[in-house]
């Protein structure tokens, strides 16, 4: 192992890092991490901090979980790894997908695929939207609808619903035939709407509008997210999932929620669509499947949807897609695990607990800190606060700043990310109250430096 100055001097003169300029980041070089334990991260410095990131939104139950360790340690003794393509299973793959149906047939799901993260799990229920459709004698429903702000990965079918156009320009063409609705940002929005219920409502307008001009039956699916995480935690009002969710109905679009952030608790809820009171057609779920100790994601499918696969005599019902990784054992035997730990611990309703805390804490720091325009989360453990240079014409906060932020709320003690001029929080979902309590110290701390 090499010791902590080579490991310095050698900090990104060989790796690219995802989402980061290469050559900003050999000059500036990102924080090593070494250690973790419980709900705290630790530097190669030796500095401990609450990690109000969650490593990316999906380290639900901490770092210290032994049972989900210890269960993939003894599977990769047993089988490492074996094909999932037809011809050949594992035990633990047939029994996680018995448990992820299980865990999500409140949502209206039959079945499940299993990828090896979150682009994967878009990717695939995008295919499969089209192979359905085919299956059922229309082939011309290829084109997808899906909201601005929304993340759903970084594959070209993922990047093309994507609706932050910093993950599309450098990159495109993109798929054709996707088309993108208002996000529902009650912040900024091109109706110039503040109240959540009347925007929601414009954007149903929108989508009916657009699925006119495009003709419902060139249409494939809709994705959404139940809560926009990575662009910026934007809750909807409860009122758009059912809305869009009715529209699609009516349409025969089929509905995808992308529950890659909002599954397995951190909504405050087992899924987003159960907390909005929404049966989608399809899921995709990934992070918190495993809470990340082993990279795994799956796409659900209906009962409906099951049916018009299995009931198909042709050879055109064949799922000619999947990944080398897809139920790999040891990570069907974290799935095991940590769904097991994840229901033990009842993580939805700390999430929900320690979430509203959070949000009451940071709306707070509204009253001391002018540059925070607004705070956006009180539904699980999803917080966002946009910095503004000035309140009243919501000019963004300059980058300078917003990292001068970031760095001194690290140094006061807690991890957050930085997403546009936000700073985004969603840790893990074993946070405790006092945990909460240090990440608001540390962000105070941090919002003085600006
Ligand atoms: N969908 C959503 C909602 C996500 O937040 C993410 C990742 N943050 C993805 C898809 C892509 O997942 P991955 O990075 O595992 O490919």
């Amino acid at each position: 192992m090499k010791d902590i100055d080579d490991l310095k001097a050698m900090n990104a003169q060989n790796l690219w890092h995802p989402m980061g300029h290469p050559g900003e980041m050999q000059k500036n070089a990102p924080t090593i991490i070494d250690t973790a334990e419980g709900v705290t991260i630790t530097d190669i410095d030796g500095h401990t901090v609450v990690d109000a990131v969650g490593g990316l939104w999906c380290a639900n139950l901490g770092y210290s979980n032994d049972v989900v360790k210890q269960a993939i340690a003894d599977q990769l003794f047993k089988l490492p790894y074996y094909s999932a393509f037809a011809g050949t299973s594992n035990a633990p793959a047939i029994e996680a997908s018995e448990n992820i149906v299980n865990f999500f047939k409140p949502d209206g799901m039959a079945r499940v695929f299993f990828t090896s993260g979150g682009s994967d799990s878009v990717d695939t229920a995008m295919r499969m939207a089209r192979q359905y459709h085919r299956l059922r004698g229309q082939p011309q429903r290829t084109k997808f609808l899906s909201l601005k702000k929304g993340y759903h990965g970084t594959h070209f079918g993922g990047a093309s619903v994507n609706g932050n156009n910093r993950f599309r320009i450098g990159y495109e063409p993109l798929l054709p035939g996707c088309f993108h609705l208002p996000s529902p940002y009650a912040y900024r929005n091109p109706f110039n709407e503040t109240d959540p219920a009347k925007l929601a409502q414009l954007i149903a307008q929108a989508m009916e509008d657009e699925i006119i001009f495009q003709d419902a039956s060139t249409i494939a699916a809709f994705i959404m997210e139940p809560i926009q995480g990575a662009g910026g935690v934007i809750v909807p009002d409860a009122t758009l999932m059912p809305l869009l969710r009715d529209i699609c109905t009516r349409h025969g679009i089929l509905f995808i929620a992308d529950e890659v952030i909002c599954g397995f608790g951190r909504t405050g809820d087992w899924s987003g669509s159960r907390h909005w009171g929404v049966q989608p057609d399809m899921m995709t779920i990934a992070k918190g499947v495993t809470s990340a100790y082993f990279p795994v994601g799956a796409c659900l499918f209906s009962e409906k949807m099951a049916e018009v696969f299995e009931t198909n005599q042709s050879g055109e019902a064949s799922i000619w897609h999947g990944y080398t990784y897809s139920a790999h054992p040891v990570g069907m035997a974290a799935v095991n695990a940590c769904l097991s730990e994840t229901v033990k611990a009842d993580l939805k309703t700390n999430a929900s607990e320690r979430g509203t805390q959070l949000f009451e804490g940071v709306q707070k720091l509204m009253d001391e800190f002018d540059i925070i325009g607004n705070v956006r989360g009180g539904h699980g453990l999803m917080t966002g606060i946009e910095l503004v240079n000035d309140r009243a014409n919501k000019t963004p906060l300059d980058m300078a700043d917003i990292k001068r932020i970031h760095k001194a709320t690290y140094d006061a003690g807690t991890m957050v990310r930085i997403g546009g001029n936000n700073l985004l929080m969603s840790p893990p979902l074993t946070l405790t109250a006092a945990d909460v309590d240090t990440i608001l110290a540390s962000l105070r701390t941090g919002l003085s430096a600006a």
